[in-house]
């Protein structure tokens, strides 16, 4: 790292006080993320602090002391376990966020074993924590944490109840002892099954996978631990003692995973920074799609001379480094918990957050979906709050920081007991989390149902829009969505109101005559009918055909259509059987809107077959292929039941395999897939 010259004009004294000051910080935040496994600060506010130090310390270097974070690891070992001496350092990482820090990485490398002749090995950085195994005469006979990176504690019996871990080596090459590191985690569907029990219970929610893999392992008792099927990657060969040490990184991961190690099957080891970075940025959008959580990429330099030759400055290692992805989980202050009422009425509470910077933007607020939910990870206005922002997924708060609730009065959220638009007094059907306002007039709901209706996913009329719905609702032109095609009679009134010319009106109504034209699945998306969206609403109409056969449906033809379940079902019977969308359906219909379905699609290639797709493919990318397999008249699933008809597993995807092997459900690799879709006369065209 380069001294930051705004550091180099400060005072050494100055300098010192500061450094001081960020080291009792960071010991602090150390001590709550190592030893009590609860963080009070999100990761990037914490890397900030350590930032700060290190340029600090890069202008001062007078000011370093040998215990300053920089220098080493923290997390002193806890005295509860046995101590474990760790015969080789266990360091950290140094991070880079860009690839342009890459390449500053790389050309430290190039200039200090002045060549540039080596190979890279590329894995993902597990979000878990790091441990020790010993292996003496091909048995597993001792596991450490990291501890402060000397001293580790000993949980040998801890790390024997994860599965993945073998219990013994017997290859012919296994030396006489030998150290093997790796990562401990927690899939992401083990957590969400341990929180949904944790729910049921009605116990406070684990945050993240991170902590409660680092809580469980940690465990005094190692039956707790064994409940909570933790897993495991080695990601290194440490010291051996006896002949056959390899001479890469990239043989010894191979003899790891011929010893029975789980090894992470996307490493890969390249010749080029370029292609480095390439991988790099490559997992930033492909992390979501694997079972586990991971923070970035390492990346090692292959060849153990040379990473000997690089040696170590303070806790990091020259010859690797971390290429860190933006976090997604940052801690911030809850000012208020909101609540605003959606277009069928449902009321959905919010978070107005004091911004942060999180997963690449700037949030101010996050969904908190319902009560239950609330209640359920005991949220409250004023709380500090972990807030998460994955890929481009809303943000959302994981939980509070208890431990900064202390000594401030703060009361549990209660639901307003009366629309906060229209005071209609709210109503929650027995079994559902929502409340929701019943009166159809309310005046947050029609100008949203407009702005729906006419979406491009919907009916396709450009020229609506938030502002224009929320107008024309307000002015009483649109009292029913019906109305919506009565606007060209109404041409002189429209033509009065401020801010619509000619033109742009002209325009609008030819848009509203086009829409007529759309099939009837887009009508049923535009209807807004409750659990109907664009799968459900292909499949009805395909099914039916017309509207008139679907009206006159029962609740079990229905629900026996493949993907569509007992709630959509009655959902959907129930919305015909309304005077009110009777009345709107003979409207719209009176006014020419197109009231069938285009039935051809029944005959593509994957007609009639449900299929769920898991883990990341090479060729495709998720919305290509799920493109692809809708074209050719298959229904994409999000999960899977016994409706499914397969599954195509790419890499990852872990749970939803394991439930489709439960179920018995055919699972297949992309390979075979592409296989079945040529079988079936697919011509490589197409997504
Ligand atoms: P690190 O996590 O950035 O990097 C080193 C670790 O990476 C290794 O010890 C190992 O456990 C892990 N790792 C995962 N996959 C690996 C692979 N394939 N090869 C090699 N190593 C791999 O550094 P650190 O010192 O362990 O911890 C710092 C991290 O912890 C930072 O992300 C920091 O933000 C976070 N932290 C947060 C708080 C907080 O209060 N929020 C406090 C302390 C630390």
């Amino acid at each position: 790292m380069t001294a930051d010259p705004s550091q180099q004009q400060r005072p050494a004294e100055e300098a010192r006080e500061r450094a001081e000051e960020l080291r009792a910080q960071i010991r602090y935040h150390d001590h709550l993320y190592y030893v009590v496994n609860q963080p009070e600060v999100g990761d990037s506010q914490y890397d900030a602090l350590l930032q700060e130090l290190r340029a600090l310390e890069d202008a001062h270097p007078e000011i370093i002391t040998p215990d300053s974070p920089t220098q080493r690891v923290s997390g002193a070992p806890s005295a509860a376990f046995g101590v474990v001496e760790h015969r080789e350092p266990m360091l950290s990482l140094g991070n880079v966020f860009n690839s342009d820090e890459l390449s500053a990485w790389h050309q430290r490398v190039v200039r200090l074993l002045e060549h540039d002749d080596f190979a890279f090995v590329c894995e993902p950085k597990i979000d878990g924590l790091a441990i020790s195994l010993i292996y003496e005469q091909g048995r597993f006979v001792r596991g450490a944490t990291r501890g402060d990176g000397y001293r580790g504690e000993d949980i040998t019996a801890n790390l024997r109840t994860i599965r993945s871990l073998p219990p013994t080596v017997d290859l012919p090459s296994t030396p006489v002892a030998f150290e093997v590191r790796g990562e401990v985690y927690l899939s992401r569907s083990e957590f969400a099954r341990l929180n949904e029990e944790r729910a049921k219970n009605g116990e406070q929610l684990y945050m993240n996978p991170r902590n409660t893999a680092a809580g469980s392992l940690r465990q005094l008792d190692p039956r707790i631990t064994a409940g909570r099927r933790l897993d495991l990657f080695a990601y290194q060969l440490g010291w051996i003692e006896g002949d056959g040490a390899p001479a890469t990184h990239w043989q010894a991961m191979k003899w790891l995973r011929e010893a029975q190690f789980p090894t992470n099957p996307v490493a890969a080891r390249l010749e080029s920074i370029d292609a480095v970075a390439e991988f790099c940025a490559s997992w930033v959008e492909k992390r979501d799609a694997l079972d586990y959580e991971i923070d970035g990429v390492v990346v090692k330099v292959d060849e153990f001379n040379l990473q000997r030759q690089l040696g170590a400055v303070g806790r990091e290692p020259r010859w690797a480094t971390a290429y860190k992805f933006p976090a997604e989980q940052a801690v911030t202050r809850l000012r208020r918990i909101q609540v605003s009422v959606g277009r069928t009425g449902v009321l959905t509470p919010f978070a107005e957050l004091e911004p942060v910077f999180v997963g690449g933007a700037t949030v101010g607020m996050a969904t908190l979906h319902n009560e239950d939910h609330i209640h359920e990870l005991d949220i409250r206005e004023g709380d500090d709050v972990i807030v998460q922002r994955a890929g481009d997924v809303i943000p959302q708060v994981v939980g509070p920081v208890l431990s900064r609730r202390e000594g401030k009065d703060l009361q549990p959220f209660e639901m307003p007991t009366t629309c906060p638009v229209c005071e209609t007094p709210v109503r929650k059907e027995p079994g559902e989390a929502a409340h929701y306002c019943p009166n159809r007039a309310c005046p947050a709901q029609l100008p949203r149902q407009v702005e729906h209706f006419t979406s491009r996913g919907a009916m396709d009329i450009e020229g609506f829009g938030e502002q224009r719905s929320f107008l024309l609702t307000r002015l009483g032109f649109i009292q029913s969505l019906a109305d919506i095609y009565e606007l060209p009679n109404r041409r002189e009134e429209l033509l009065a109101l401020e801010g619509i010319g000619e033109k742009t009106l002209d325009q609008l109504f030819l848009n509203i005559e086009a829409s007529k034209q759309l099939p009837l699945h887009r009508l049923l998306i535009a209807l807004g009918i409750r659990h109907v969206g664009g799968e459900t609403a292909r499949a009805l109409a395909l099914h039916f055909g017309n509207m008139e056969h679907l009206r006159s449906a029962t609740q079990e033809e229905i629900e026996a259509i493949d993907g569509i379940g007992p709630t959509v079902a009655q959902a959907v019977h129930d919305w015909f059987r309304d005077p009110d969308y009777a009345v709107l359906t003979d409207r719209l219909a009176g006014h020419g809107a197109r009231m069938d379905e285009d039935v051809s699609a029944r005959g593509g290639q994957l007609e009639g077959l449900s299929i769920v797709v898991t883990g990341s493919l090479d060729r495709w990318s998720r919305n290509q292929v799920e493109e692809l397999i809708k074209q050719m008249g298959g229904r994409v699933s999000g999960s899977v039941s016994k409706k499914t008809d397969f599954v195509v597993s790419g890499e990852g995807g872990g749970s939803k395999r394991e439930k489709a092997e439960q179920l018995g459900v055919e699972v297949i690799d992309e390979a075979a897939f592409i296989e079945r879709l040529r079988e079936r006369g697919w011509d490589g065209a197409g997504a």
